[in-house]
């Protein structure tokens, strides 16, 4: 059997840097712009970004309803901090007229960790991505990030924020096909949620 192919949404946000850290866990990675691009993916990720600018693009571009219909339908889809914001089925905080593509049964509040604060690097709690004791500990980068405010019964929580003021909330989350986290581990080269995504991919 041929390993799937994991589209990345190319629309704006964190492209390369995802592509690249699933190419070091093995995938084969396609950019995704177009509907017939979309068509012919496996699995699919979401950058970080600005969830606004994304929404807008996706409606431009067409590929919203389709989008809809392939997560309806069970495909696998990743979203990092933007990306999480667009797969809540709602979200706090968001523009005028701001769509999600949704999928999620979460509130997400977007700029949950203060607009002051834009970047900072901070340790987790997340048993069920394979962060055992005897592991180094899970580190995640936060740029302007959201966290999960509310969620259904069918949503599990992968990690929270283990010290400091945000101690405790939610920052990555799945249901289903469907996984989230509010930081960048395309950015801190922590391949283990990029991984946990491949082996949900392979499950499927
Ligand atoms: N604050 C951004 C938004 O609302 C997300 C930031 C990020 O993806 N790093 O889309």
């Amino acid at each position: 059997m041929t390993a799937p192919v994991v589209g990345v949404l190319a629309l704006q946000g964190d492209v390369a840097e995802h592509s690249r850290a699933l190419q070091a866990c093995g995938a084969r990675v396609a950019t995704v712009r177009t509907l017939a691009q979309l068509a012919s993916v496996d699995a699919l990720v979401l950058p970080g970004g600005e969830s606004t600018t994304i929404d807008k693009l996706l409606r431009r571009f067409e590929l919203m309803d389709p989008l809809r219909e392939q997560i309806r339908t069970g495909l696998p889809v990743y979203g990092s901090c933007a990306g999480m914001i667009l797969l809540a089925d709602r979200i706090t905080g968001g523009i005028a007229g701001q769509q999600t593509i949704g999928g999620l049964d979460v509130t997400v509040r977007r700029n949950a960790f203060g607009r002051q604060v834009d970047s900072f690097e901070e340790r987790l709690d997340a048993p069920a991505l394979g962060a055992a004791a005897t592991d180094p500990p899970m580190r995640a980068v936060f740029i302007r990030a959201p966290w999960v405010a509310q969620h259904g019964p069918d949503v599990q929580v992968l990690a929270t924020v283990s010290t400091g003021p945000a101690a405790g909330k939610i920052v990555a989350v799945r249901q289903g096909a469907l996984m989230a986290t509010a930081f960048h581990p395309e950015i801190s080269g922590d391949l283990r949620i990029h991984r946990a995504f491949l082996r949900l991919v392979s499950q499927r």
